[in-house]
This record gives C-alpha cells, structure tokens and sequence, in this order.
C-alpha cells in the first residue's frame, strides 16, 4: 500500500446529522436515526442497487469520490445532498474512502421488502448498520495488500506517567498480541508495527510530545475516552471472549497491557457490529525478545521501504522470494523483528540451511506452495459471516497445498533432518484433523464459483441428492419451455414467434405487432393472455407458460435454499477447526519464508552466519545486498569489504555466554582484518572510517547494519563469512533530510538522531555513524564530532562505525584504545579519481570533494577556482592565514576562466616540458633536479 491513510482521522470525520423534524418522511427518519447513532463515520445507507449517502456525508464523500452530488427531496426548507455508489462495485470507493482516512458505517436493508409492505404501503425495509469499516479491521482482499500486514492497535496508559500497553492485532488474519513499552520505545514500537490504525486514550494524545509520536507513526488515530482502556473492565472481556477463568496461561500481563487488548477487543466488536473474528489467545511479546529499532534508523536503513516511500529498492523486495501472500507477510514481520536470543536464531538457520542442502524438496515445496491460497485471510471472513464460497475453496486449496507439502517432506531423506519442530508438529496435525475437512469441501464444492453464496451454483453435482433433484426439475422446465417456442409456432402459424426471458415479465411469449392482432382474437385469445404492447412487438403469456416457470421459479429457489443450508454446514464445519487451520497457516508461511530464504541464499551466494551470545562482530567479505542487486543489473561488481568490530566479552557486564553450538560451516577470524593485527592488543570494536566523497563509506556503514539485521532475523547473509554476537540495539545515523513538517531543520535531525544514539547504546548495541557535525560550522561540527567518538569509546562502549570527512579525527586512535582507523582506497589517475570501493586500514589524507564535484558536472571555472581556494587554505590553516585569504587569491574572474584548463601548468610542468633530457649533461641533470626542487617549495 503505498498511499498511507492520513494520521488524523477525526480530521475526516463528518459532523452530527440534523436533529429529525416532524415533518421528516418515513426513510429520512430512519437515517437520521440510525445516522445519529454512528455520527463519527460517513453512512452508506443501502437503497436497492445503491449505497446512498446524505447532508454532509454526501458532501464529504463526493468531493473524495469526485463523484456527482445531486439532491433529493427537503430537510427543514433546503435541498437534502445526495451521493452513492453502486453496491456492485463499492469496494472500490470504500477502499478510496478509508484512504483518505474516513470510517465508514454500512447500512444493509435487514428485511424483505416484501416484509416491509405487509406492514403498510408507507412502511420503511428495516435496516441496521452490519459493519463500521476503519483502516486498522478490513478483511477484503481487494481492500488489503495480500503480502502485508494490516494492523489494528491499541496503546494504554496507566497513570499519567506510567508505563504503555501496546496491543495488536491483524483482523484479517486472527494474529494478536501484546507488549510493553517504554515512552522512549514507543515510536520505535510503532515503526516496527507500522500499524493501519491506532487507538488512544485523548488523554494521552493530548500530552506533550505525544501527538508528534503518534503522528509519526503513520497511522491513522482513533481517539477514545481513558475509560475504554481500563484494565479491569478489560480483564473481564478477555476471560469471556476466550472462554477462560483466568488469563496466567496467556501470559502475565501488566495493567496497561490489558488497558490495550481489552480496548482492542471492544472496538473489533464495536466495527463487527458483534461478530467477532477467530482472534489466536493473545501473546505477549517481551521487548527483549527483538533486536530494538528506532524509528529513524528503520527509515535511514530502508527496511521495508525506501526515504522515498518505495517498496522497491528497500531491503525487503530485495531479499523477498516468498511465494505466497501469507509467506511474503511472515517475512516482513521477521524483518521488521529480527530476534535477539541465539538459540531461537540458529533453529531458524538450521531451517534454512535444511533447505539450501535439500535441493529437490526445497524446489517441490515452493512449487506447491505458488497454489496455496491464503487459509488464514479466508478463515477470517468466514468467521465474521463475511465470507464466500471462494474463501470455503481457498481453505480447501490450502489443505491441499498443505498435505502435498508434508508429502514432499516426509520424502526427505532422513539424513536432512532434523524437520524444523513447528512444521513436523503441523504435518501431524493436518493429517489427523484437517483432512476430513479437506476432502469434504473438495468433495462438495463446484469447479467455478461465485463471490457470494446467495448467487448460487456453488455446490457440486452429486454432493446433495436433494439438490440434484431439485435442480433436475427446474431443468427439466426449461426444456420443456424450450419446447413450446416450436409447439406455439406451429399452433398459431406465427414463424416469426419467440419465447423469451426478462426481469420484469419472467418467461413471455413474443411476436411482431402485425402477427399479434391475430392472437387478441378468438380462438388464439382464450389460450394466448396479452402482458404488453411495444412499438415493434406484442407480448404474451400462456397458463402452460406462466405454470412451467413458476416450477422453475420455486425449484430455483428451493435449490438455491438447499446451497445455502450446505454453505452453513460447510462454514460451521470449517471453523470447528479454526485453530489447527490457524496452526496450518502458520507453518505454511513459515515454510514459505524457510524456502524463501533458502532460495535467496543459493541465489546470491549468501552464508550461514555463527550467531551467538559473544560479542563478535566480524565479516570477511561481506556485501550490501541491495547496491550489489542493483549493480548486478548493470553488469558491475560489487566490491566485498571485511569488518571486524568484535569487542571484548568482558566488556559487558552479564552479557549472555553463548549456549550454541559452534556451525559447521562458519569459523570467525579476525586476522586479516583492518588494523586489528597482533600489533595491536585490545580490540578495535568502534572503526573510524575515513574516505572520499562516493568511495562507498554510506554502503559499507548500512551493509554491515543489513547483514546483523538478517543474520538475526535467521536468514543467510551476504558475506564469505559472519560471526555475529546478538546485537539487542540497533542505532544509525545515515543520511539526513529536513523534517520541516515537524519543525526541524537537517542539523536539528541530525543532532536529535545522535543524542538519541549517546544516551541509550550500550556494549551490545552495533551503531552506525554516518557524518556527524556536517550541518554546521566547521569547527563545531568537528568539535561534536570529536566528542561523539570519545563518548561512544568510554561511557556506550558500542560496536560502532562512524564514518566522517573530518580526517583530523583519526589521530584519537592514538589515545583511543579500542578505535581502529580504516580507509576507503582510491587511486589518483591523470588528476582523476578512481574509486576502489574497498576498505583497508589507516587514514585518508584528503576528501577528493572537488574531483567528485567535478565528476558530477561542475562547471570547469568553479572547479579551478575551488582548486585554487583549496590550495591556499591548506598551505595557512590558521585564522590569520585565512583572513589573508582574500587579499592573496587572485580575483575569480582571473583564474576562473570559463575556457582555462581545469589545472593551470605549473611552473615545475613548463620547465619540464621545455627540456630535451637527451641533451642534458650528468651535471646539467642534477642541477635540474635541485631547481625543480626549489619551484615545487615555491608552489609551482
Ligand atoms: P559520500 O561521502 O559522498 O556520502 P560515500 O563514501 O558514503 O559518499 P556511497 O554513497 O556509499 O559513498 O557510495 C557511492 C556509490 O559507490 C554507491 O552508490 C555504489 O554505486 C558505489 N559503491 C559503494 N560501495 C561499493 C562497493 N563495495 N562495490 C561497488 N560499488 C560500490
């Protein structure tokens, strides 16, 4: 979804209907009513074939819509605002609509006009709204991305500085769960939930700095009263919607954990309208459990989404080979909540690496996983009565998928094992309980089917002796109807006569109005009955006809009645299964991201990485799986680099001992990497990274970031070798932009990132700096800068990388114990530079900014005179000599001519040019030497 609902939805909201007059008709009334009971959404109230809309909600949605406002009948003197929308194709609208961040409330007519007429030919069809669609419990496929996540959350609070409940759920999949928060985490939180819609107390939204947190979430707010988030009231709902006596087996939950889940659970029955979907129990997740990710460095890294909002180009469509909907959202929340605890990581790798040895069944298991519907978005709708016979198939179709995947895997040659445990568990538990299921919704249902079950043909033949029967009746009407066309014809003599079928009439007999006098008269009027008189044709009926397609009408009906009472049956008997179609569900798009990741993995050369509780941080070779695909694309080379950020274990006081078992294929060195030679004792776990412009420092920072982000999400890594000690922060300041919607300039981004970074890193945190202090003056940016590594160095004791063009920084890993000066090489040719993209100890001398602002299409006058600039800075750095600057440098307008060479020729270069070396002398050679040596002093 790359358009994102706007964050204030109440901005949206429409106002509170009219007061209803006396004078109202009977259908105005009972908007108005029911209007007035849903005043914070726009109403689509069902009219026939239409959703109509009225007063300000009309005006609302048709300048949404951009579709035609007309008008219809009075309110108090004025004309009453109309819109609709087709029912046919309001998904579409509905879809634009919540968008733009509006609720909608549908309106259904509950009863039969028929109904309504016995009461009164002035009585009103009874109508009740069904549903409140907001952005955070959408259940249609044509209103969700198959391969996200769309989640509903809630956040409490108890006390006003108390500690945060979050909780979310996805309505369309039945996912729920819950976690603490700190204040400080909460934006984090949010970021990695990215949640369609959020709900929170006023009181809480209204606090200071709050809004700018809630806002940056992105998703839309629903705001509440704080009593809708009590904790006690909220303990009562989740014991009886889970049917349970306490919650302990859940899960021990704090006051404001509950506060959000009971929230949640009353707005899903509010937006149901009572029907609730098939929600799992409730899981709570422990902060400490994810690798924790501030918002910022979630975007700077692009994860899941480029700076520019794209999907493509972020890290997930890179490394995405998921096959299925529910795969594909699987591995975005793997990616999103990389784990921190070894032991869980490495029984993904052994997975993982199953796959990529077990070629064969890797290749069967996705192919069979490309025809596996999504079981757990179908269960969903059928539980909240919402769904068709489409999704009954889709259940089917993913058992189907699911039986030949177990097949596949029970064909692994044992020597591949061990099976990861949740799929072998699942494997057992399709088998014993979905598979009668299995085979009697393929055994029932038809080939084609309709998207909603009161069209009807949906049952197969064969699966209902009474429905067969039924339908063989009205069938053999029709085919007696087909016969009478002839018979009448022969009849009356009339060639040219049609039997026919329409809405309104039903079944008709039709002929041209020149042949028509003759059947009004004796003796053809006593069978022939006259229905109407056209311009072109006259039409009839027959008591034979009308009798024959009565038949028809009551068996259609009935059958129609018969496929209904099947759908229930089928409908109650699938969800009496709910919970191991859920646990289906899961395995298979564990499996899918298992594969997936397997594929990925063969595909671009990734390896397994030695993930354990250390504090290692060591690859040899590794790569930017992004820049490395999309250089692929050109035919270039990605050049791999080596980082060894390990540090000391000791430094960490209680850092987990890794409980794992060294990997077969892994082994870390730490040799041949940068500077960190036996020379030096102490381990260099905070690099300084010096280069040009473009040389690739940004690539090399965000690598190393991408590679400990998916070596802990449990996936293969771009590298020739990893040996990672669990990372349980991940900071980076890369890139900056203005945030001027909030207020703060590219600097104040800058700085807020940074101290965010210095007051939370700790020893197992991995940081990443990218150019601190560049958005201000020299002198202060390098004095922060300067402050910043110190900082990082003695009190955050983090793995970091911290790149910057301040060279003179690198002398403080004379003093720094634990800091390593590493380069990015470049080779100078012909004035030019060449940039090597590769990584090797020590410092670089100088920026080659002006070679690069050169590369990049400066105009050659501006180039030569930077050069000039640049050349008499560095000979007097001091504020004197700087203040000559003016007086020495000649004008612009003297070296800067738009025709001069981009470097003049120096006097060194005259000299030589204007010598034949074939005619010098020994001594002539010598004093040529000493000569050359005194320009080169001069400055020539
Ligand atoms: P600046 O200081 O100007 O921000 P930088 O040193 O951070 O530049 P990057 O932005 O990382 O440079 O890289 C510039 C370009 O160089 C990238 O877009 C990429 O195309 C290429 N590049 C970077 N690293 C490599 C590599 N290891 N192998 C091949 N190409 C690379």
């Amino acid at each position: 979804m790359s358009e994102r609902a706007t964050p204030f939805a109440h901005r949206n909201e429409p106002s509170a209907p009219p007061a209803i007059p006396a004078e109202a008709t009977p259908m105005m009334a009972q908007y108005l009513e029911i209007k007035g009971q849903w005043p914070d959404a726009l109403l689509f109230y069902r009219m026939g074939d239409f959703y109509e809309l009225f007063f300000e909600d009309a005006v609302a949605a048709a300048g949404a819509l951009d579709i035609a406002l007309t008008k219809r009948g009075k309110h108090l003197g004025n004309d009453i605002p109309m819109c609709g929308v087709p029912v046919h194709s309001h998904e579409a609208y509905l879809e634009r609509l919540i968008r733009k961040g509006f609720k909608v409330a549908v309106c259904e007519q509950v009863e039969d006009p028929s109904e309504a007429k016995k009461r009164g030919a002035k009585s009103v069809v009874a109508r009740a709204v069904q549903r409140l669609v907001t952005p955070g419990t959408l259940t249609e496929d044509t209103l969700l991305d198959a391969r996200a996540h769309n989640y509903l959350a809630a956040l409490a609070r108890v006390g006003s500085e108390g500690e945060l409940g979050l909780a979310w759920a996805d309505v369309s999949t039945g996912e729920f769960a819950v976690t603490g928060v700190s204040r400080s985490g909460l934006g984090a939180e949010l970021a990695r939930l990215s949640p369609g819609e959020l709900l929170v107390s006023e009181g809480f939204a209204a606090d200071e700095g709050n809004g700018e947190i809630l806002a940056h979430s992105g998703a839309a707010l629903t705001l509440l009263p704080a009593a809708r988030f009590d904790s006690g009231n909220a303990e009562r709902r989740l014991k009886d919607h889970f049917a349970v006596a306490a919650l302990d087996g859940f899960g021990a939950f704090s006051r404001a954990e509950l506060g959000a889940m009971g929230a949640l659970l009353d707005y899903v029955e509010l937006t149901q309208v009572g029907r609730m979907p098939a929600l799992a129990a409730p899981r709570r997740v422990a902060t400490a459990e994810t690798m924790a990710i501030d918002a910022a460095t979630r975007a700077n890294l692009e994860l899941v989404r480029t700076l520019q909002g794209e999907t493509a180009g972020s890290l997930l469509a890179a490394i995405d080979r998921t096959v299925t909907g529910a795969g594909a959202r699987e591995l975005g929340s793997r990616l999103a909540a990389p784990l921190t605890d070894p032991q869980a990581i490495n029984r993904r790798l052994d997975a993982v690496d199953w796959l990529v040895e077990a070629r064969e069944v890797r290749r069967d298991l996705r192919s069979a996983l490309k025809s596996a519907p999504d079981i757990a978005r179908a269960l969903s709708r059928l539980s909240l009565g919402r769904g068709g016979p489409r999704d009954l198939a889709a259940i089917a179709g993913g058992l189907a998928a699911a039986h030949t995947l177990c097949g596949a895997l029970d064909a692994a040659p044992p020597s591949l094992l061990p099976l990861p445990d949740e799929i072998a568990r699942e494997c057992a538990a399709m088998a014993n309980v979905a598979a009668p299921l299995k085979e009697r919704l393929a055994a029932t249902l038809a080939e084609e089917l309709p998207l909603i079950a009161r069209d009807g043909g949906f049952i197969a033949k064969g699966a209902s002796a009474d429905l067969d029967e039924t339908r063989a009746l009205r069938d053999d009407a029709r085919k007696l109807i087909a016969g009478l066309q002839a018979k009448y014809a022969e009849e009356t003599g009339i060639s040219a006569l049609k039997v026919r079928h329409n809405n309104v009439l039903g079944y008709y007999i039709e002929v041209p109005p020149r042949h028509g006098e003759k059947l009004v008269q004796p003796p053809f009027s006593e069978t022939y009955i006259h229905r109407q008189t056209m311009a072109n044709a006259m039409r009839f009926t027959t008591t034979e006809l009308a009798g024959l397609a009565s038949r028809i009408a009551e068996a259609a009906g009935r059958a129609l009645e018969i496929e209904l009472a099947l759908f229930d049956e089928l409908v109650a008997a699938t969800l009496a299964e709910t919970s191991a179609l859920a646990r289906t569900a899961e395995a298979l798009a564990a499996l899918d991201v298992t594969a997936a990741l397997a594929e990925l993995a063969v595909e671009r050369r990734h390896v397994r990485p030695r993930v354990d509780g250390s504090l290692a941080f060591a690859i040899r070779g590794g790569r930017h799986p992004v820049v490395e695909a999309a250089l692929a694309k050109t035919g270039e080379q990605f050049v791999p680099n080596d980082c060894d950020l390990s540090a000391d274990n000791s430094a960490e006081q209680g850092a987990q001992r890794s409980g794992d078992e060294p990997d077969r294929r892994q082994s870390s060195s730490r040799s041949d990497m940068p500077d960190n030679d036996s020379r030096h004792d102490a381990p260099k776990s905070l690099w300084l990274l010096t280069g040009p412009n473009m040389a690739g420092k940004s690539t090399f920072l965000r690598q190393n970031a991408l590679i400990a982000i998916m070596a802990q999400m449990g996936a293969f890594v771009p590298a020739d070798e990893a040996h990672i000690g669990t990372v349980d922060r991940l900071f980076s300041r890369v890139g900056a932009a203005d945030d001027l919607a909030r207020g703060r300039s590219t600097f104040m981004v800058e700085m807020v990132e940074t101290a965010a970074i210095l007051n939370q890193a700790g020893p197992r945190s991995l940081v990443i700096l990218d150019e601190i202090g560049r958005g201000t003056a020299t002198f202060d940016g390098l004095s922060i800068a300067w402050a910043a590594v110190e900082h990082l160095h003695d009190v955050n004791r983090s793995r970091a990388l911290f790149a910057t063009h301040y060279h003179e920084l690198t002398v403080l890993a004379e003093k720094l114990e634990h800091l390593a000066n590493a380069t990015m090489k470049v080779k100078e040719w012909k004035g030019d530079v060449v940039f090597l993209h590769e990584v090797g100890p020590g410092a670089a001398d100088r920026s080659y900014g002006i070679q690069v602002a050169k590369l990049a299409g400066l105009p050659p006058a501006v180039i030569a005179r930077a050069q000039s600039v640049l050349s008499a800075l560095e000979k007097g750095n001091d504020r004197e000599a700087r203040a000559k600057l003016i007086d020495d440098l000649p004008l612009f307008s003297a070296t800067a001519r738009p025709d001069a060479p981009l470097t003049e020729e120096s006097a060194v270069e005259t000299e030589l040019k204007n010598l034949n070396p074939d005619e010098l002398t020994p001594k002539e050679a010598l004093d040529l030497i000493y000569r050359l040596r005194g320009l080169m002093k001069d400055g020539g």
